[in-house]
C-alpha cells in the first residue's frame, strides 16, 4: 500500500461539504449540562463538537455522517441533512 491517503487531513482533502442554513444536529441541553465525560468531543471523526467555556459548540457543517455521536449520546438527536446537502465523499 502506497500510504498516499494515510493521514485523515488527506482523507478529509478527498470531501466536499454543501452547507445547509439549519443544523441536522439537536442537544437535549438537560441531558448534555448533567453528562460528565463529553464523550462527543472525543469520539467524532470530524471534530463538530467542542467545549467553549464549559458550553458544547457544534460545527455541524463539518459532520461526516458517520452516526457514531447519535449512537453514543442519548442527548444528542440527528437526521440526515436536507436532500442535496452535507458531506459529497467524491470517490463513492
Ligand atoms: Fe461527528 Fe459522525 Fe456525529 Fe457527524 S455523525 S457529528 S461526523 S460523530
Amino acid at each position: 500500500m502506497s500510504g498516499d491517503y494515510g493521514k485523515i487531513e488527506e482523507k478529509l482533502s478527498l470531501l466536499k461539504y454543501k452547507s445547509d442554513n439549519s443544523s441536522h444536529i439537536s442537544i437535549d441541553i438537560t441531558v448534555c449540562k448533567a453528562c460528565k465525560s463529553k464523550g462527543c468531543t472525543f469520539l467524532c471523526p470530524a471534530a463538530v463538537y467542542s467545549l467553549e467555556d464549559d458550553t458544547l459548540k457544534i460545527e455541524y457543517e463539518n459532520c461526516l455522517e458517520c452516526g457514531a455521536c447519535k449512537t453514543a449520546c442519548k442527548a444528542i438527536s440527528w437526521l440526515y441533512p436536507a436532500g442535496g446537502k452535507g458531506v459529497v465523499y467524491k470517490f463513492s
